[in-house]
This record gives C-alpha cells, structure tokens and sequence, in this order.
C-alpha cells in the first residue's frame, strides 16, 4: 500500500512513535537482512521519513 508522505503524516509518526518498515516487523530475519515469508524488503526498509513523499507500507506487516 503506498501512501502519500506529507507534513501532517510526519508529525503523526513522530507524536504516535509508529513503526512501518521491516526492522520493526517480527518476520524479518535481522541476521541475513531478509523477510521470513519470502516477500522482498527492498521497498519496506528504513525510509528516511523526513524527505521522502511516498511509503510503501506491506500489508503483511506485523510489530515485532
Ligand atoms: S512481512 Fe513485510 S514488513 Fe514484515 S519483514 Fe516481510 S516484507 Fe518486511
């Protein structure tokens, strides 16, 4: 699912302290950097919030 990153989803993130990428998902491997259910992680991995205008959330997401 991609959302749009504007100012007002940044400040949520910050005030809520929400997790979104797979570091934060209990099915990544940290060990070899993958995901345990076979997805690719490229698109989910750590974004840097503060400039980019798109997030590419996994449906699969699980907090870890
Ligand atoms: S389920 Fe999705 S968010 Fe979790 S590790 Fe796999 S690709 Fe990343």
């Amino acid at each position: 699912m991609i959302s749009r990153v504007d100012d007002r989803l940044r400040e949520q993130i910050a005030r809520f302290s929400l997790r979104y990428t797979c570091e934060a998902c209990v099915h990544f491997e940290r060990d070899v950097g993958a995901c345990s259910n076979g997805y690719s992680t490229i698109p989910h991995r750590q974004t840097d919030i503060r400039t980019t205008t798109e997030l590419v959330f996994c449906k699969a997401f699980e907090l870890a």
